[in-house]
């Protein structure tokens, strides 16, 4: 293979993982089956519970897959082993913007203030701005969609109107850092 099948791989990879995520985020995290584990990381968190949550285990069974097309792509056939690259790529992407920008997992703070990091920095903080695993918006990572339709979602659910006359301290779409 020359250099060029590789990177194709990788890029292609990276793109298919981003609809894997969104529809295991959405269809399997959010389902029944698998909210038990999802569930920690849409709860508040105290520090009681240490570093690590519970849906963790999704970033470990992803990676376990990718360990294993590294070792089959190795020993039998070499485009697995870079589709293996590209979800170990994808699993850095990830935990850059999930786990680092919007959820502070890293020991720095930076909240991008504009452009496409911004928008989704937004995004998944309005995937919390919902309690609970029905009704949320915006399941993929590096993709969102543009935050206005996002809004515009919550408001036509009526979940967020549900929310604020549960909780005191009312969603206030003009300052939602505080989500
Ligand atoms: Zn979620
Ligand atoms: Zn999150």
């Amino acid at each position: 293979m020359t250099i060029l099948g590789p990177v194709l791989i990788v890029i292609a990879t990276v793109a298919a993982m981003e609809f894997v995520a969104y529809a295991t985020h959405r269809w399997i995290m959010h389902g029944p089956l698998g909210w038990g584990w999802h569930e920690s990381h849409h709860e508040a968190h105290d520090d009681d519970h240490g570093i690590f949550e519970k849906n963790d285990l999704y970033a470990v069974v992803f990676t376990i897959l990718s360990i294993g097309l590294f070792a089959i792509g190795s020993a039998w056939w070499p485009p697995l082993w870079w589709i293996a690259v590209g979800m170990a790529v994808y699993g850095v992407l990830y935990f850059i913007v999930h786990d680092g920008l919007v959820h502070q997992r890293w020991p720095f703070r930076h909240v991008p203030r504009r452009g496409y990091l911004r928008r989704l920095y937004q995004a998944h903080r309005l995937h919390h701005a919902v309690e609970g695993r029905d009704d949320c918006v915006s399941f993929g990572f590096l993709y969102a969609p543009p935050v206005d339709g996002l809004k515009a979602d919550l408001k036509r659910s009526g979940v967020l109107a549900k929310r604020a006359s549960a909780h005191r301290d009312a969603w206030n779409p003009e300052t939602q850092d505080r989500i």
